[in-house]
């Protein structure tokens, strides 16, 4: 069976070339671990984040949708724990004056060449580690005091218990009940980032699913498959994902059971998702420190508690790595390399490319009117008449386009074109006024990575 041909170098380069992601403030030489979305990124990752929202809302009746601020109280941190025990330890290095963050120091490479890893050397001189906050601080006024200090939210989460008693009110909600929020998270990550896998700012996709405690458990066991069937429903293959429970060691400081969705990045088996259990720690916390009485009170039963949290965060970055490395895929057609992306048809960028086969003899005219109905109904579809017809394929290969229409002599006699299609490669006549329904159909069907069969 031969290996998967995806490496990290491969997916980096295929995204500078192609202008999905590529390294932030470039002109000045870029600026550490942060990276922009270009036109083919941004698509994708709004899919992915659209199909997250859509198994979250769309799908269900008991998750709302919340998008809180960035910058809050700060307080919060102090009642969430944040400002005392977000930390990573540090290490320094006094020979290289690189630093490593001490739990990750059996595989940081050193900053001397030949690269050895951190300490293996004599010359090294590492420190003791310290604890370093990783959260990012800034100030609210014209005035830097102790009282302006605020910090760029470290994790969407905490806005979501802030808000939870608003969200009891005004949604109408009982436990069990879920907040679901995408947004932006900060953190001062020292650890070299593996392109988009760590970066300084990222989005996060994360759910508190508020339940009566003695349900907790099983919840949590839920939640666990519920997003392990995101992934593979979105075309991930199953063998490149696993569950891995933490050790007690591991815990973060608000969890008493966590479980990562776990990928296997060409760079090794690493977290894509965390699943925890955070029982009603953020609650009582923010109860105690704000004041507010953030509790259920059952009507009917005369109950009132604290309910637990189970909670699946995800990051958006992680996830569209994930998808683009699970996608990748090199193959030959007639003899000629072609690089493809073999992305699950919901999640590609465009989704149909028309294609006139000449740029004369009326090709382009009928093509251009195909491109603009099927925008019309809502597909995203790209025009392209530049190179050969091969080269315009092989380029919405390398995008993940699934399907393909081409104009050629034939509809202009018959008003039919030809769809292609990226993973069989098969050619279908389908006439023009079909074609719409037909695009759709296959878009909605079930869908499975051709590349289960090569491994
Ligand atoms: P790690 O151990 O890799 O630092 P974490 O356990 O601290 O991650 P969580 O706090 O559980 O991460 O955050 C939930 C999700 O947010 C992670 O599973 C990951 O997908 C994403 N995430 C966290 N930190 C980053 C980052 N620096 N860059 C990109 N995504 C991140």
């Amino acid at each position: 069976m031969p290996d998967d041909v995806v490496t990290m170098d491969k997916v980096v380069a295929l995204c500078k070339r192609r202008g999905f992601i590529f390294a932030a403030s470039d002109i000045y030489g870029g600026i550490a671990n942060t990276y922009d979305y270009g036109h083919y990124g941004v698509l994708l990752k709004n899919n992915v984040v659209g199909a997250w929202w859509k198994a979250m809302i769309q799908e269900r009746d008991d998750i709302v949708a919340l998008d809180s601020a960035i910058i809050q109280h700060p307080r919060t941190w102090e009642a969430s724990g944040h400002l005392a025990g977000f930390t990573d330890p540090l290490i320094d290095c006094k020979t290289c004056q690189q630093r490593f963050r001490a739990d990750h120091l059996a595989e940081s490479p050193c900053g001397r060449k030949p690269s050895k890893l951190a300490g293996e050397t004599p010359e090294c001189e590492l420190t003791e580690a310290r604890e370093f906050n990783l959260m990012f601080e800034t100030s609210i006024g014209p005035v830097k005091d102790a009282g302006s200090t605020v910090y760029l939210r470290p994790e969407t989460a905490q806005g979501i218990f802030l808000d939870f008693k608003h969200v009891l009110q005004f949604a109408r909600r009982k436990p069990p009940f879920g907040i679901a929020q995408v947004g932006k998270s900060f953190r001062n990550e020292i650890t070299p980032g593996n392109f988009i896998f760590r970066t300084l700012e990222f989005e996060q996709m994360e759910m508190e699913f508020f339940v009566p405690p003695a349900e907790a458990q099983q919840w949590h066991e839920y939640w666990l498959k519920t997003r392990m069937d995101w992934y593979t429903d979105l075309g991930i293959r199953p063998d490149h994902l696993m569950l891995r429970p933490h050790e007690a060691d591991e815990l973060s400081h608000y969890s008493s059971a966590t479980s990562d969705i776990e990928y296997r990045y060409p760079i090794g088996w690493q977290e894509l998702e965390g699943i925890a259990n955070r029982g009603d720690f953020d609650l009582i916390q923010h109860a105690r420190v704000s004041g507010e009485k953030l509790e259920f009170f059952d009507q009917q039963s005369g109950e009132r508690y604290v309910p637990h949290v189970i909670e699946p965060a995800a990051g958006v970055g992680r996830s569209v790595l994930a998808f683009l490395c699970d996608a990748y895929d090199e193959d030959e057609i007639g003899g000629e390399p072609r690089t493809v992306l073999k992305l699950h048809p919901a999640l590609a960028p465009v989704k149909v490319a028309v294609l006139p086969l000449l740029r004369k003899d009326g090709h382009p005219e009928v093509a251009r009117e195909i491109h603009a109905t099927l925008k019309r109904a809502g597909l995203q579809s790209e025009y392209d008449e530049g190179g050969s017809i091969g080269k315009r394929y092989r380029r919405q290969d390398e995008i993940g386009t699934p399907f393909g229409v081409t104009v050629d002599h034939q509809t202009l006699e018959d008003r039919t074109v030809t769809v292609r299609d990226r993973d069989t490669l098969t050619q279908e006549r389908i006439a023009i006024d079909a074609l719409g329904d037909e695009l759709e159909r296959r878009l909605r069907a079930e869908w499975r990575s051709p590349k289960l069969a090569t491994g």
